[in-house]
């Protein structure tokens, strides 16, 4: 087989076989076939689509490019994750793994960094002076047993077709499918050995699938290939027309988790992070119902608990567990820029990629691939969609660290919001449920 031949059958809408995607990924994760070869393949995967047999053959190929892992002391507590598909602003990875853990749960949680214009789990937990999301499958495991959760990245060991081919789709225009999404997200998930997933599919101009027929595709293409591979998921479509919460930006958004952990913080954040903490507990089992799940999520949290597990990991992950009590230990940027109002009125629509992408032009995210993260840099919203505004009120603080980036960063976020004279309808937060639902 040769690469050049299976990139031009793609690229002319050809099915690829079980065994050419698989001896392509193979390829690709030892690094025999180049990474100008693959990006070529993404594009064509892009822009033509997969069958689902593709799909199929994609999720277990990478599944497959490293070990899958079980861990025995099924008296324990069940093994239960959560994922996004991507956002911006959505830092709630950060508060539901120490609430579930804290609950009764282990989570085995291999994340991703930033992904296009979305803001990436890693990414966050690295703004944490001396946090390690790098461990060996050893520590990983370790820290697991030690406290019920550990936060790590794709590894050589587990899924590192993922760890390879997303660094690549982040930086060539090749997210945007959802063959490629659906075996990015569940390779990992897949390999960490759970019994229960929670997804979130996001769904509107911050998302990567901006309508909700798109979304609701995706979910279901989630919910059937971890229902294949014999797992309880269930996917929540939850709304992403505007960033979640008050911030976006990676030390930005662990203060915002803290303050959530801490029982306060941005209501909407919160609402979805009791949600799907909530369906985390239903589907491992700690409540019967999801609306118990709920409450034990918020007892989680109104006890301390949560906070105190957050504080842990940290500890056990190497990075600075006074984070939690003293924020200001986070980094800061040098500078910040107001935004400004220019109506009187209502915020009718914020355009959220855009937002993502002024993060990104800060440099909180990547334009290439080795490109390093600044950790400080990010927005603050002032105002949201629904919000009434009066002519030169805050609508968004820049947080910067470079005056040559802040031009394209501040254009972006003076040109992403629209107005009204009267308040526009409001989006439900969760906007359906697919799979695993009570009956
Ligand atoms: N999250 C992932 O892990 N992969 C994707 O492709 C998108 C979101």
């Amino acid at each position: 087989m040769r690469a050049v031949d299976l990139i031009r059958r793609k690229r002319d809408s050809a099915e690829l076989s079980r065994e050419e995607i698989a001896w392509l990924i193979d390829g690709y994760t030892r690094g025999e076939i180049p990474d100008y070869q693959m990006s070529a393949w993404l594009m064509a995967v892009a822009c033509r689509g997969l069958t689902r047999a593709e799909i199929a053959a994609l999720t277990e190929a990478m599944l497959h490019s490293g070990c899958v892992l079980d861990f025995p002391g099924a008296n324990r507590g069940k093994l239960v994750d959560k994922h996004s598909t991507g956002g911006v602003g959505d830092k709630t990875s950060l508060v539901i793994a120490p609430i579930a853990a804290a609950g009764g749960l282990r989570v085995p949680m291999i994340s991703g960094r930033g992904l296009g214009h979305s803001g990436g789990t890693l990414d966050k937990l690295e703004s944490i002076p001396g946090f390690n999301v790098n461990l060996s499958l050893d520590q990983f495991r370790r820290v697991l047993e030690a406290c019920g959760c550990a936060l790590i990245g794709q590894t050589a060991e587990i899924a590192p077709a993922d760890k390879k081919m997303y660094a690549l789709r982040d930086v060539t225009g090749t997210v945007e499918s959802p063959g490629l999404i659906c075996a990015s997200i569940m390779s990992k998930k897949l390999a960490e050995g759970i019994d229960a997933l929670v997804l979130d599919v996001k769904t509107g101009s911050g998302a990567f699938m901006k309508t909700s027929e798109d979304a609701a595709n995706l979910a279901e293409l989630l919910v059937e290939t971890g229902t294949r591979m014999g797992k309880r998921v269930v996917a929540l479509i939850t709304d992403m027309d505007q960033p979640l919460g008050g911030a976006a930006g990676n030390a930005l958004e662990v203060i915002e988790a803290l303050e959530v952990l801490g029982g306060g913080g941005p209501p909407d954040t919160r609402e979805l992070c009791l949600e799907l903490a909530g369906w985390m507990f239903y589907l491992g089992k700690r409540a019967v119902t999801v609306a118990a799940g709920k409450q034990l999520a918020a007892e989680q949290i109104a006890s301390g608990r949560a906070r105190d597990k957050f504080r842990e990991i940290i500890r056990l992950q190497d990075g600075d567990p006074e984070v939690v009590d003293d924020p200001g230990r986070l980094p800061r940027s040098s500078g910040t820029l107001d935004v400004a109002s220019p109506a009187d009125g209502y915020v009718a629509a914020m355009e959220c990629e855009q937002l993502g992408r002024a993060c990104v032009a800060l440099g909180g995210g990547r334009e290439k691939k080795d490109d390093a993260i600044d950790p400080a840099v990010g927005l603050r919203f002032h105002r949201k969609t629904g919000d009434a505004v009066r002519r030169g009120d805050a609508l968004c603080t820049l947080h910067y660290n470079s005056q040559a980036r802040l031009a394209e960063a501040r254009h972006l976020v003076e040109t992403a919001y629209r107005f009204s004279a009267g308040p526009p309808p409001r989006r439900a937060l969760v906007q359906r449920v697919i799979g695993d639902v009570p009956g």
